[in-house]
């Protein structure tokens, strides 16, 4: 298998450290507020990587962080902390917050089919761990002690940035404005391994420290937690592209000065969300997430789908308009799914050769849009329905669709009632989209793209009657 690898820049053969064992560290999110549909891409398309590994029959060891501590409003480390700032917002105390958008973004993660990672670990668990790891790099000559804070010495490092060609000059021009900078910093890449002095309204939560009462950087979490559960090497570790500088970048300066050696082999970054204003952010524009799709009327899943259909090291752009596409095509892809019958032998040789299709896509970095592809060329094949169906079932253990199951619950409704009888499936597929919008327009009491809808299928011979029991549709002709 390929993927690319961002701190070489070029896509590498695949080869964990240990045989048949894949170690993988993912940050999790920062849980002050709900996901957005941006964040919950990048735990999508790392779903798939895992789910893929998992498929090609590797053992996966995944951890993943929840910051609820340290996290301050800017990635380097001046503003306010976000955690208080999300407890301010609704009258709760830090760890309520902590709890409340920690289980809603495993809600998310639910609906969305993303497996949750065996080790989830909360960074406010692992305060010791912190305390040994700021200790080492104290005493390693990498760290010094300034105005009660510990900060890492970034000119202690032949190299320090990773991923890009930053230079200090860049940086300072990328500090914002609106944020004084930090006079105890001896070098500007410099940042903070442990607060004890903050300019800004204090933690809530702190800890007693060899360095006085305080609370960890956000940074030094994702390697001591690594570590605790993943050792001194890590195979792969995932992030949104936004993470690559400066959190990844502080994360290697801090684990690899701790061990002496190389950390992580492999670096896999997904790119952003775009909306046609820019890139998606809690704080810009509509606040998208799995909560507001469902009310829209949407199936979280056609969004998972919407995510496959592109790779994940290119931007996406999310507009209603494209979710809509998705939304069509994933009902057509249901309705062709429930139409296979089961029963009857597996062709292994044809099931082996669409599978290498499927498996090539997926080898060469993870390009799940060919993947669906392979997906699509399955009902071309010549074979029986029992091979097709088995490939679909096949395919779904990574791709995490619930097509067999979302067939099957269509031919239940379509047994119930005979109005979908001898219907071409797409057209039914693009018809039972067309009523999913019109009741989720009517919800929001947009009641001129309701008539838009009803007219346009009107236009097309197909007659819309709204009954107790739902919205029933006749063709015409
Ligand atoms: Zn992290």
């Amino acid at each position: 298998m390929y993927l690319y690898n961002s701190a070489s820049r070029k896509k590498e053969v695949f080869t964990p450290r240990e045989e048949g064992r894949v170690t993988i560290y993912t940050c999790g999110p920062t849980v002050y507020h709900f996901a957005h549909i941006g964040n919950l891409r990048t735990y999508t398309m790392e779903d798939v990587l895992e789910k893929y590994l998992r498929y090609l029959g590797y053992d996966v060891d995944r951890v993943m962080n929840i910051t609820d501590v340290g996290h301050l409003s800017s990635d380097g480390d001046t503003g306010e902390d976000k955690m208080l700032k999300g407890a301010k917002r609704e009258h709760k105390t830090v760890m309520e917050i902590a709890q409340y958008y920690t289980d809603a973004f495993f809600a998310d993660c639910n609906k969305l089919n993303i497996r949750i990672p065996d080790t989830v670990e909360p960074a406010t668990n692992c305060v010791p761990e912190f305390i040994t790891m700021v200790s080492e790099l104290l005493e390693k000559g990498f760290a010094y002690e300034a105005g009660g804070n510990i900060y890492f010495d970034t000119s202690k490092l032949d190299k320090y940035y990773i991923f890009n060609d930053f230079e200090e000059e860049d940086l300072a021009v990328g500090v914002r404005d609106s944020v004084e900078e930090d006079g105890n910093k001896r070098n500007k890449a410099d940042f903070v391994l442990w607060f004890t002095k903050s300019k800004f309204e204090d933690q809530e939560l702190k800890w007693p420290s060899p360095w006085g009462i305080g609370y960890p950087g956000w940074h030094i979490e994702c390697s001591c937690i690594a570590r605790k559960h993943l050792g001194e090497y890590l195979d792969i570790h995932c992030g949104g592209i936004d993470n690559a500088f400066p959190h990844h970048t502080n994360e290697i300066a801090q684990s690899e000065s701790t061990f002496g050696h190389e950390w992580c082999r492999y670096w896999f970054h997904v790119h952003h969300l775009n909306t046609n204003s820019g890139k998606m952010s809690k704080s810009k524009g509509e606040f998208l997430t799995v909560s507001l799709l469902e009310e829209k009327g949407y199936d979280p899943l056609v969004y998972r789908f919407f995510c496959l259909q592109s790779h994940y090291r290119k931007n996406l752009v999310f507009s209603w308009d494209n979710l809509d596409n998705a939304r069509t095509a994933y009902n057509k892809l249901i309705a062709r799914v429930a139409q296979l019958k089961a029963g009857g032998d597996v062709d292994s040789n044809v099931f082996a050769e669409a599978k290498k299709r499927f498996t090539d896509a997926l080898d060469n970095d993870m390009n799940t849009s060919l993947a669906v592809t392979a997906l699509y060329d399955v009902f071309k094949l010549t074979a029986g329905d029992a091979t097709k169906l088995a490939l679909i079932e096949d395919f779904d253990k990574v791709l995490s669709l619930d097509l067999i199951a979302k067939a099957a619950k269509l031919n239940e409704k379509d047994e119930q009632s005979d109005e979908g009888a001898g219907v071409d499936p797409e057209l039914l597929a693009y018809i039972n989209s067309m009523i999913d919008a019109r009741r989720a327009a009517k919800k929001e009491k947009n009641f001129a793209e309701a008539d838009r809808i009803r007219d346009e299928l009107l236009a097309k011979g197909i007659t819309l009657l709204d009954t107790r029991e739902g919205t029933k549709f006749s063709i015409n002709g």
